[in-house]
């Protein structure tokens, strides 16, 4: 089977919307556009079930209940309320939250804001391998910490953090633990209940859903978290997030969890074998290249890999008819070096020869034997050039 271009190996940045997904949604713009809170006609009622069904399926893709979970517009929202939230609910408690090197942005400048309002963030490096040493975490627990975030799965490197222990040191001294599980949620199984965080944030876009909904999940059974919302409004979402329901997107979200959920065992072992297919077959035409991340535990999507002598964006150049990304300076959107790479202990030109490789639903063997063989041609190319006009 030919491949048609442009290939998508960009997963991590966001994944198509499944056209069952999309499919799902069309009704709730047009038929069914009633507002999920007006109670009292049929148009309401209407969108008001259709939240209430797809609530209970993003529930369930992570063992949670139905009214633990909190719709927002994205990851990126849920961590912002998620820390925001709690700090500032519990702000009498203590003022000291501990967090990891290689988090998203989104954790990162929320906790850097956080600092700017006199709370204090401890940042905690990863070993080489992009895991998290727990001992060394337990290390930096205060008297006064209150919240530890830890993410579940890299969005760079794919690596998977132990949470599930992390929780259960936080909770012997009273550490509320929110995990960003982005990445992970419709890849592998995760459920709130095996892993006992008190609070999880995800988001559709990244499951094959749309763009612009996401969800954060705040637990009630056992002890409740509370938390501060961060807008005022009409008290949606048990007044943690006002605003009206974007009822499409949420029909989207749920529909998008169902099939994640259904086709997940399938679909990892599928993506694992593609992914080992692309190693294999980088290794085998490639010398001096070198995996980021440890190659287990791992999402099974996740390829991260730095040619030695090249640099990315000049190879993303040279692939300009496949979608990746690079940890290249000029590639990143604070024009440094990703952070993650570099958190790993890789030097700026390690992390600026890296490429990310995100296999999703709809990448095919055909794609991946095609990917290799670009990827060869172009960085021998590189390595060629360079080693002619004198670089090293
Ligand atoms: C994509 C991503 C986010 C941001 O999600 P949005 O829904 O785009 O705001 C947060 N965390 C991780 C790990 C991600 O991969």
């Amino acid at each position: 089977m030919p491949v048609t271009q442009p290939i998508y190996m960009d997963n991590h940045a966001t994944t198509q919307t499944d056209p069952r997904v999309v499919e799902a949604m069309l009704p709730y713009f047009t038929e069914h556009f009633g507002n999920a809170a007006s109670k009292m006609h049929v148009f309401g009622q209407h969108a008001e079930q259709a939240v209430k069904n797809a609530r209970a399926q993003v529930a369930h893709i992570i063992g949670a209940e139905p009214r633990e979970i909190i719709f927002t517009s994205g990851a990126t929202e849920s961590n912002n309320l998620a820390l925001k939230g709690v700090t500032h609910y519990y702000a009498n408690r203590g003022k000291h939250l501990v967090t990891l090197a290689t988090e998203h942005k989104s954790v990162l400048d929320t906790c850097a804001h956080l600092e700017q309002l006199g709370w204090e963030v401890t940042y905690l490096p990863v070993e080489p391998n992009g895991i998290v040493d727990v001992n060394k975490l337990e290390a930096a627990f205060r008297p006064d910490t209150i919240l530890v975030s830890v993410m579940l799965a890299n969005n760079e490197i794919g690596v998977l953090q132990p949470v599930q222990d992390i929780v259960q040191r936080c909770h012997a001294r009273n550490i509320l633990v929110h995990t960003d599980a982005t990445q992970a949620v419709g890849k592998l199984p995760v459920d709130v209940r095996e892993l006992e965080v008190d609070l999880l944030s995800f988001t559709a876009h990244k499951l094959y859903g749309p763009k612009g909904i996401g969800a954060l999940f705040v637990r009630k059974l056992g002890s409740r978290v509370r938390l501060e919302p961060l807008q005022d409004g009409g008290g949606h979402e048990q007044g943690l997030r006002s605003g009206t329901l974007p009822v499409p997107l949420i029909v989207g979200f749920g529909e998008a969890c169902c099939i994640a959920e259904r086709e997940m065992t399938a679909e990892a072992e599928r993506l694992l074998q593609l992914r080992t297919r692309l190693w294999e077959g980088l290794q085998q035409n490639i010398s001096r290249l070198l995996l980021n991340g440890a190659w287990s535990p791992r999402l099974p999507g996740n390829l991260n890999v730095s040619f030695e002598w090249v640099k990315g964006e000049s190879l993303l150049l040279a692939l300009r008819e496949i979608a990746l990304s690079s940890g290249s300076a000029c590639t990143t959107m604070d024009s440094e070096p990703s952070h993650v790479l570099r958190a790993l202990g890789l030097d700026d030109d390690l992390a600026d020869a890296s490429l990310r490789f995100g296999l999703g639903r709809f990448n095919t063997a055909e794609e991946v034997d095609y990917v290799i063989e670009k990827v060869a041609t172009a960085v021998h190319h590189l390595r060629q050039l360079s080693s002619a006009s004198g670089e090293t």
